[in-house]
């Protein structure tokens, strides 16, 4: 038999483009979500809809080690961007995740996870240096069926990053906030909401695991892109792209 690959996603939308092009498809619920079993790419998959924040994405990752046994979760979607040199439209691929919103100080020091020793969570580096290759790859290759999107939304020439992502449950959208984070944490490339979750109970669990975002919006108060329109237009389907171009390049176990 051969691997079994979780695609997760915290919204509806970017979930869409991969959940069209699945085979077979059969779907199951438990706590709560639908999880669609298929094949995609000649690989046996599940696609879920984790729902938004820490927890949704806690309980969407134990379901899939424990009840699904996969062997390996990638999570895709959106973040805010961080950096001054990471644009809208941009693609991060996490090497490592922190919840930017622990804080059980003075007993452990902040950002670190009660009794866990770490505040850092790495992702598997096989698995992230294989998506970030097909980020490179199907960001040229996409360009042209994602043309018009991205000119419309004044995106000029999406690059992708490596680095530190950083999960809270908040959406971070102004100013003060985005500075903050920045201060705290000046090496965080991206914010989002479910990654660094996933990141602690695949560790738990010794489950391989990836996060790649799409970034969506500045995390500030200026005046971003229509969130809505551009998770279904371009995160999504290029989210998607990037997955089935890593995909395809698994040779079947
Ligand atoms: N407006 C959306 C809500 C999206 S919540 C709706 O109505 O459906 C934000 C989602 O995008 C979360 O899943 C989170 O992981 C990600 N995200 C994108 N930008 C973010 C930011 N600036 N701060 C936190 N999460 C962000």
């Amino acid at each position: 038999m051969g691997l079994r690959f979780a695609l997760v996603a915290a919204l509806e939308e970017e979930l869409r483009t991969l959940l069209a092009a699945l085979q077979s498809p059969v779907t199951e619920h438990h706590a709560g979500r639908a999880f669609h079993r298929g094949r995609l790419d000649g690989h046996e998959v599940v696609l879920v809809r984790s729902g938004i924040g820490k927890v949704a994405a806690a309980t969407t990752a134990l379901l899939l080690a424990d009840r699904y046994g996969v062997d390996a979760l990638v999570f895709t979607g959106v973040a805010g961007a961080l950096q001054p040199a990471a644009s809208i439209g941009d693609v991060v691929v996490a090497r490592e995740l922190l919840q930017h919103d622990m804080d059980a100080s003075p007993l452990f020091p902040r950002h670190e996870v009660p009794l866990t020793g770490r505040s850092h969570f790495p992702t598997d580096a096989d698995l992230s240096d294989a998506l970030a290759r097909a980020a490179r790859d199907a960001l040229e290759a996409e360009r042209i069926g994602l043309d018009s999107s991205f000119a419309a939304l004044g995106i000029d020439r999406p690059r992708v990053h490596e680095g530190l992502v950083v999960s809270g449950d908040r959406f971070v959208a102004t100013s003060l906030e985005r500075t903050a984070l920045r201060t705290e944490l000046p090496d965080a490339l991206a914010v989002e909401m479910e990654g660094a979750a996933v990141a602690q109970v695949c560790l738990d669990c010794d489950l391989p695991f990836a996060v790649l975002r799409t970034l969506s919006d500045c995390a500030d108060d200026s005046a971003h892109v229509d969130f809505g329109r551009f998770v279904a237009e371009v995160a999504g389907p290029l989210g998607a792209a990037i997955v089935r171009t890593w995909l395809r390049r698994v040779e079947p176990a």
